[in-house]
């Protein structure tokens, strides 16, 4: 062919991560089949229980009336149905959040959102926080943006701030509870990005696709602080809160007020939605609305408990050998220094190896994440705590 492609492609880093821990544990395994058999994972960043019964409950009924002449549908609406945007918003406001519901958006899942938001946005400097969850980075080298990291860190506590930042019109990613590192933002730190992204006219995107485990005063939405409405995007899944990983649904906060150069967001993302996807499942959507009413919302909690306590199992595990770590207290996520300076990569070959441990080398999450490693809790309890207990005596 003659035609030219997205050159921008050519500068996309190999995603070389889970293929390399996925290489590293196949040769293991034929290099020591006894050994092999015994591998147990906490690299794991996928849900593992099921779907809670009122969601399952649900999506059923929405099945069968999708089988009956009289209650079937077709296309749903772009922007999802109104009783799961009315039920977002009432989750907002249990916690004292007002959205209203036309400025939320339904989606087939947060990665999609993040992908897609850059299509809204033009030629501004983009400043991903490092390290983080791969998709920012990969969307905006694919439109060819230019990309400043704004490092994380024992200092900073891996919540960067905006100190020392001179700009004007940027766009600012924040993932909190973060992925890899499990550190979630205070309102006191929320603050000074929102004031910040008011002050230089910026835009912030911000990722709570964890924000079911943020517990106490921690803020769970950007739009807890007064402000963000004129200045974030906040994008948010079921998956983490619900276990719809493989059910595939979010939603994406564009507020009204959300303006740049006489153009509204909403608007934007509304045709923008509306020219390039059709809609949510109304089994999924049926489900999805389930998952947020008192009885799905509680049932899924009783799952996020148990992956916390995989959490605090590791936690504590490390806190008696004076490792230090961030996460695990509002997040399924628990980042760790390797001991005794070994990199990323060194370590998790030393626990495959010494312990039959896979865990997620920090490096695969930005440069920033060198030296450091990620346990998850979503395993099962067994496997934690054998994990934990062969850790023990390694480490
Ligand atoms: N955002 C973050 C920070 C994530 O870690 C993930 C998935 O791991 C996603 C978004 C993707 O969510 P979804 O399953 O809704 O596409």
């Amino acid at each position: 062919m003659k035609i030219k492609l997205n050159d921008n492609y050519r500068n996309l880093s190999e995603s070389y991560l889970f293929s390399e821990i996925a290489r590293r544990v196949r040769e293991y395994k034929e290099a020591e089949p006894e050994k092999g058999e015994r591998i147990v994972r906490l690299g794991i960043g996928d849900v593992t229980l099921p779907l809670a019964p009122a969601v399952v409950s649900a999506m059923e009924a929405a099945v069968r009336e999708m089988g009956d002449a009289s209650t079937f549908r077709g296309y749903p609406p772009e922007y999802g149905y109104d009783f799961l945007r009315e039920a977002i918003a009432s989750h907002y406001a249990s916690f004292g959040v007002k959205i209203p519901p036309e400025d939320i958006f339904v989606s087939d899942g947060a990665k999609s959102d993040v992908g897609n938001i850059v299509d809204i946005l033009g030629d501004n400097t983009v400043y991903i926080p490092d390290p983080v969850y791969p998709v920012y980075l990969d969307s905006n080298v694919m439109s060819g943006r230019r990309i400043e990291f704004i490092p994380g860190n024992e200092k900073n506590g891996f919540l960067p701030m905006p100190d020392g930042i001179n700009c004007e019109g940027a766009v600012f990613y924040l993932c909190s509870p973060n992925n890899p590192t499990g550190a979630v933002y205070d309102r006191e730190k929320l603050r000074v990005w929102v004031d910040f992204a008011l002050r230089t006219g910026s835009l912030i995107i911000f990722d709570s696709a964890y924000e079911a485990f943020v517990t106490g005063d921690l803020p769970h939405s950007i739009y807890e602080i007064e402000g963000a409405e004129k200045c974030a995007v906040e994008i948010c899944s079921f998956s983490k809160t619900a276990g719809f990983t493989g059910t595939r649904c979010a939603w994406c906060v564009v507020p009204s007020a959300a303006m740049s150069g006489g153009m509204s967001l909403n608007k934007m993302w509304r045709r923008r939605q509306a020219t390039k996807f059709n809609g949510v499942s109304y089994p999924v959507q049926r489900a999805a609305e389930a998952a947020l009413s008192p009885e799905g919302l509680g049932q899924c909690m009783e799952n996020i408990a148990y992956y916390m306590e995989n959490a605090r199992i590791i936690s504590d595990f490390l806190d008696r050998k004076g490792i230090s770590y961030t996460g695990g207290r509002y997040s399924p996520y628990v980042w760790l220094k390797c001991p005794d300076g070994m990199s990323s990569w060194e370590f998790f070959d030393y626990l495959l190896t010494k312990a039959q441990v896979v865990g997620t080398p920090g490096e695969g999450f930005g440069s920033c994440g060198e030296g450091y490693f990620r346990l998850t809790s979503f395993g099962s309890r067994e496997g934690t705590e054998e994990a934990v207990r062969r850790l023990e005596e390694l480490l």
